[in-house]
Order: C-alpha cells, then sequence, then structure tokens
C-alpha cells in the first residue's frame, strides 16, 4: 500500500533525490500555509518522480493557483533555512499538535488532527522527532537536505484527490504534487523527456503507424497486431529462433488450454488463480482409447459403441483453464521421454500464447494485456551445468540490449522472505537458500551490474528482472529470468545421472525479448517509430520522377528483385511530383528514387531515414548493400 509507513529503517535508505524531494514537499506545505494559514496537512512523502503533499483545505487548489504557491515556496528557498531537527517526548508531541502546532508555522486555534493521529500510530519504541524550517514546524522522522537552498530546481505538477490513509471511509484530501532536482538543467531535462515520451507514447504511435489495434468486440486488453505489427513481431520471432538455435535451444509447440490438474501440479492453482481467466467447465465422456488422426466421424461413433456400456455412457466434468504460462507444458515434454544426464542441458524454447488476467484498471496500451506471445524457454540442466547455463542466459540478454541499443538496464535479484515460506513462497527453506546462494555467485563471478530486492521473488524459487531504460529515459520491465527448484519436483521430473541415480533437474525459465506486446510497445517508443531496416514494416520505397512507361517497368523490375529476396518493398505508382512521394515516404527506412538517368545507368538513387540523399549507385550494389544491412540487423 502507498501510504504504508516508512520503517526507520527504510528511511535511512532513502536516496539524495529523495530527502530533497521530501524537503520540497515541507516547503510546500509552509507556502500554502503562507496563503491559506488554516490548511491541515497529513502526509507528504517523496514519490517516483517527485513528491507530494496531502491537504485539508476548503479552497479548491488548482494549476492556477501553482504560481501563487510557487512564489512563496521560492522565498522559503532563497531564505536558505536550516532543516532542523527536534527529537520530542510522546506527550510534547501531543501537546503541540492540540495547539494545532503541527505542520504550522505557528500555533492555530484547531489541532493539527492528522499529525494527532499519525503520532498515534508511531511504534511506542520509535522515537518522535519533528523538523523545523524557518517558522514552519513538521511531525517528520526525516531526513531532510541540510537547508532549503539545497532545492535547487522545483515544479508543482498537478493536483489530485486522495482519501487520508488511502481509506475511502476517510476525509478526501487534496494531494498536490511537484517535482525537484538539484539543478535547473535536471528539472528541465525531465520535462523535456516527459514531452518527447507524450509525442513517442506507443499508443498513439502505435495507432498512426498502424502497427496494433484493440476491439470491444474481441476484449479489453487483448490486442490484434495489424500486417505492420505482425512484421515487426515476426521479424523478432525470426531473431529468437536464430539466436535460441545458435544456443542450442530446440523448438516445441504445445496448446493454449490444459486441464485443471496440470495447474494443480504446478502450483499455479492456487497461489496464480487470480490472474488466470477463469475455467472453462466441460462436460466430458471418459477418456477414450487413442485413436489415429485422420479417423471419419462415423468410425469414431461405430467405435464409441463398440466399447463397453459402462465406459461408452458415463460423463465426467472437466476443468480447462487458459494458459498463463508455458513451463506447466515443457515440464510435461520433458517427462515425455526418459532422460539421461548425456540429455542434458535440454533446452525447449516455444514463442508462446499466454492468457492473464489482468483487473481492467491495470490494463495499459501493450505494456499490460491480457494475452501475451511470450519469448519463453525452459533449460533442464544438473546442478553442475547451472553456472554455465545461467551465464549464456546472462550473455543473451547482453546481447539483445546490445542490438537494441538498450545502454542502460538493471538486473534486480529478486530474493524469498524467510517470513513468508509457505504463503508467498514454496516452502523449502533449504533449496531457497542454495539455489540464492548458486545464483548470486554466478551474478557475482560474471560481474554484472545488479542489485538484490528482498521479498520479490517468484513463489518457485529466485529470479532476475531486467529493468531497461530507453532511449529518451523511460523504464520499462521487459524481461525476467528466474531458477526453479520447485516445479521440477512437483512435476517428478528426472534424469538418470551418471551413477544410474534418479536425479531432479534444476530449471530456468527465461524470455529476453520478454512478450511481443510489451518489447513491441517498447520499440515504438525507444525508436519513435523509426526503426531500423531489419525490423521496418516497409523497408525500401520505390520512388520514379515521372511515371514514363519504360521507367515504370524498370521501377517494378527492382521491386520484383527486391521481394524475391524478402526485402518488404512497394512502389509509389502514383503520377505525384516526386517531391509529393519523397515528403509520403518520409517514415520509410530506404528510398530508391529513379529517374531516366538512373534507367540508362542500370542505378537508383538512394535515400536513407535521417542520412538524406547518399546519391545514385549501381543498381546491383544497393540491392546487396541492403541485403547486407538486414541480414546483420545493423542499426
Ligand atoms: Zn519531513
Ligand atoms: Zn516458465
Amino acid at each position: 500500500m502507498q501510504d504504508e509507513r516508512k520503517t526507520p529503517e527504510m528511511r535511512t535508505q532513502m536516496t539524495d533525490i529523495e530527502r530533497l524531494r521530501h524537503s520540497a514537499s515541507h516547503v510546500l506545505a509552509t507556502a500554502i500555509l503562507k496563503i491559506w494559514p488554516e490548511a491541515q496537512f497529513a502526509a507528504g512523502p517523496p514519490v517516483e518522480n517527485g513528491f507530494y503533499y496531502d491537504v485539508d483545505l476548503p479552497h479548491r487548489i488548482s494549476p492556477d493557483d501553482f504560481e501563487k504557491i510557487e512564489a512563496e515556496m521560492k522565498k522559503e528557498i532563497k531564505a536558505n533555512h536550516p532543516f532542523e531537527r527536534i527529537e520530542v517526548s510522546r506527550d510534547e508531541a501531543l501537546d503541540l499538535g492540540k495547539k494545532g502546532r503541527l505542520a504550522a508555522l505557528s500555533e492555530r486555534s484547531d489541532p493539527s488532527k492528522f499529525k494527532l493521529d499519525i503520532i498515534e500510530n508511531i511504534p511506542p519504541d520509535e522515537k518522535i522527532s519533528l523538523y523545523r524550517s524557518g517558522d514552519f514546524i513538521d511531525l517528520c522522522a526525516g531526513p531532510h537536505v541540510m537547508r532549503t537552498g539545497n532545492i535547487g530546481a522545483f515544479k508543482l505538477t498537478n493536483v489530485a484527490s486522495a482519501y487520508y490513509k488511502g481509506d475511502e471511509k476517510n476525509p478526501q484530501l487534496q494531494r498536490i504534487y511537484g517535482t525537484a532536482f538539484k539543478t535547473k538543467k535536471e528539472l528541465d531535462d525531465y520535462f523535456a523527456m516527459l514531452e518527447e515520451a507524450k509525442k513517442r507514447d506507443h499508443r498513439k504511435l502505435g495507432k498512426e503507424l498502424e502497427i496494433f489495434v484493440f476491439d470491444d468486440d474481441v476484449g479489453p486488453g487483448l490486442p490484434m497486431f495489424l500486417p505492420r505489427g505482425a512484421v515487426i513481431a515476426e521479424e523478432l520471432e525470426k531473431l529468437a529462433k536464430e539466436t535460441e538455435f545458435a544456443a542450442g535451444y530446440q523448438r516445441v509447440r504445445t496448446p493454449h488450454i490444459a486441464r485443471e490438474s496440470l495447474y494443480k501440479k504446478s502450483g499455479h492453482l492456487p497461489y496464480y488463480a487470480e490472474s488466470m481467466f477463469p475455467p472453462m467447465e466441460l462436460e466430458d465422456k471418459l477418456p477414450s482409447l487413442s485413436r489415429p488422426a485422420g479417423c471419419e466421424p462415423a468410425e469414431e461413433e461405430a467405435e464409441q459403441d463398440a466399447r463397453p456400456p459402462s465406459q461408452a455412457g458415463s460423463l465426467t466434468s472437466d476443468r480447462y483453464y487458459l494458459k498463463a504460462m508455458n513451463c506447466p507444458h515443457h515440464h510435461k515434454l520433458f517427462a515425455a521421454v526418459p532422460r539421461s544426464y548425456r540429455d542434458l542441458p535440454l533446452r525447449f524454447a516455444e514463442y508462446g500464447t499466454c492468457y492473464r488476467y489482468e483487473k481492467s484498471g491495470e490494463l495499459f496500451g501493450l505494456m499490460r494485456v491480457r494475452s501475451l506471445q511470450m519469448n519463453d524457454a525452459h533449460l533442464y540442466m544438473t546442478p553442475e551445468q547451472f553456472e554455465a547455463e545461467f551465464n549464456a542466459v546472462n550473455e543473451m540478454y547482453l546481447n539483445y540490449f546490445k542490438l537494441f541499443g538498450i545502454d542502460k538496464y538493471l538486473m534486480r535479484f529478486s530474493t524469498h522472505d524467510p517470513a513468508k515460506l509457505g504463503q508467498k513462497f514454496v516452502d523449502e527453506p533449504e533449496l531457497w537458500k542454495q539455489t540464492e546462494e548458486m545464483t548470486r555467485n554466478v551474478l557475482k563471478n560474471s560481474g554484472i551490474n545488479y542489485v538484490e530486492v528482498p521479498n520479490e521473488a517468484a513463489f518457485y524459487g529466485p529470479k532476475i528482472d531486467v529493468q531497461a531504460w530507453s532511449v529518451i529515459g523511460r523504464e520499462f520491465s521487459i524481461a525476467t529470468n528466474q531458477v526453479d527448484f520447485s516445479q521440477p519436483r512437483n512435476f517428478d521430473l528426472r534424469y538418470k545421472d551418471r551413477d544410474n541415480v534418479d536425479k531432479i533437474p534444476i530449471c530456468i525459465h527465461r524470455a529476453p525479448l520478454g512478450t511481443h506486446e510489451r518489447f513491441i510497445g517498447f520499440l515504438i517508443e525507444h525508436y519513435a517509430g523509426n526503426f531500423p531496416l531489419w525490423l521496418s514494416p516497409e523497408q525500401v520505397r520505390i520512388l520514379t520522377i515521372g511515371d514514363d512507361s519504360k521507367l515504370m517497368d524498370y521501377a517494378r523490375s527492382i521491386l520484383r528483385e527486391l521481394r524475391a529476396h524478402q526485402v518488404r518493398a512497394e512502389i509509389d505508382e502514383s503520377n505525384d511530383k516526386i517531391n509529393g512521394k519523397i515528403q509520403r515516404a518520409e517514415q520509410m527506412h530506404t528510398m530508391f528514387v529513379i529517374g531516366k538517368r538512373d534507367m540508362e545507368a542500370d542505378a537508383v538513387s538512394v535515400r536513407i531515414h535521417g542520412k538524406g540523399n547518399l546519391g545514385p549507385k549501381k543498381k546491383d550494389e544497393a540491392m546487396a548493400e541492403i541485403l547486407k544491412a538486414i541480414k546483420e540487423r545493423r542499426a
């Protein structure tokens, strides 16, 4: 919950920018009190990208008031008051609260009602402190910056309403948001990034570029890819196939649904039930003997009638679920054939489609959806093979980042919380310890940048979430890499070891390209719709100067040749002037502009997005260059 009280320990971990922003919230409250002395304040924490303060005030604050408030804030910052910490007893704090002196500039006739309530909720063994800056005194555990003048640059951003402590039974407050930075430049860069992000919003660009759509009759959270989006998905899939093939993966294919028993075995039921679509209840005849494919219906009936009456007639009810993850199916494939240590590591890959029941309020463009096509694979290995396999997976992530020009990323190593064994995490304390230790060692030895985050593991093992930042600094959580010691047990997966004894393999779940949905959403914003050649829905547009029939024939012969080499090319057959055609092809990666002189020289004039006119080139040469750039997936 967002209004959860920060422990003293969490407070000491507040970053510099969080201290600065929290200090700005005190300055905000000071400014509001200068204008409206009756204001009553609740909580004023730093949040991602800024800070807020919740205030109870008869006047409804609107963005029109921001200038006035900001002017008062500037005075406070200019005065450069020190932030002074004062420790008080509980009684002293309560007394000040009753006098209205908390989150106030002076004593007031009305008590500081929210602050009094907050004092009541401070654990008895925790010290109570106040922070003073100028006349303003607030109940606050800190920490703060040294002086108000340390707040280099700030801006109020918006106002919303929020219930006290997030509970709708409590009074509704006005939440004033702002952001603050050390320098004016950082503040300006931040707003420039927001502006750019708005322009690149994948929902807006996705529509303009005809990449994907949602449709009410299909359902919320169920994106459909138009041809241009399908091209990108297929190119990503091709990349995954080639990369995984080279890394010794094998492809498998599995259905989109499975019986309830599968998910009970995997433990997804009941742990994960809320995130799955409700089950389909089927009334089914008892499982019959498997028949060869291609049987005629008439034969089937005859066969059924031939079975004993007790078997042919009885009905059984059965539940099926849409699959929310591919692992259980893959585990079944592992178990389908006797395995020996010689078969390991075994790596099953599938761009599997999964369905997850995200709450409708949480759906967001391609980022949070209900149907997802995942770059999934499950690797089964002996403990001795773990380090090499895990490293190879990380290596694959890094290679993809390089390919897509993702320079900033962070691996978050999520571990379990021993207090939540049996609830949030499978109750295997020893295995948790072992696997986490093993994973931590591999991460340390490989020198990858990572942070360890407790209490965020998957329920069956530790995981690594990969956060990436697009070129404009937008953050995305795009991929996970999970170690699993629990599911192979649940599925009774075994291999015969060297000593001919049955052993349980370790499993790694990984999806470096995440899902098509989220990854394409990310790429749209990352590239602002200007995809590299290999990903471009239309790679080459052929434009002729004039529409002389010989010239058009030449252009069409080039089109045929490009398409024969699987290049996505189009020809502008309109009789517009060349400038109009060029303008319309603005978003295209490459243009072949062809005039009469080009035709006579068996050449084309090449224009590349962002590089402009590269001049005429021999047709064969231009063709070879295009093919090479695509093959190398050049940026
Ligand atoms: Zn404070
Ligand atoms: Zn999995």
